[in-house]
Formats: structure tokens, C-alpha cells, sequence
């Protein structure tokens, strides 16, 4: 069993992290978090190229807790 890795923070994904999925450009993402799903949806096309944007731009959607 490979285990997957969230996108946005590098986390392992457990056994249930299925349900934070996104689907972009054909290819499905899946995230460890509601807030690491919203800061994909802010930048797909960051990730889908495996790039991570500007940390400055993600401290400014505001989802730090
Ligand atoms: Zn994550």
C-alpha cells in the first residue's frame, strides 16, 4: 500500500483523508485538510505543475489558525 502525500503540506494522507478531493484539469488531488484543499483551489495550477506558490500569497487568504 503506497501512501499518498497532501500536495500543499507534504503530509502523509491517513486512510480517511479521502474525502478532501479536488479534481483539476482531469487529474484528482487529494488533501490531509479542508484548509489545504482551499489553498489548492486558490492555486491549482501551482501544484498541478509541482511548484508551490508564494508563501506570502497563501499567508494572505487568511487560513493560518
Ligand atoms: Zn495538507
Amino acid at each position: 500500500m503506497t501512501l499518498e502525500r497532501c500536495p500543499v503540506c507534504g503530509g502523509f494522507l491517513s486512510s480517511e483523508a479521502g474525502t478532501f478531493e479536488v479534481t483539476y484539469e482531469g487529474k484528482s488531488f487529494s488533501f490531509c485538510s479542508l484548509d489545504c484543499m482551499h489553498i489548492f483551489q486558490h492555486f491549482p495550477q501551482a501544484y498541478a505543475e509541482g511548484q508551490e506558490p508564494d508563501l506570502q500569497a497563501i499567508e494572505d487568504l487568511g487560513l493560518q489558525d
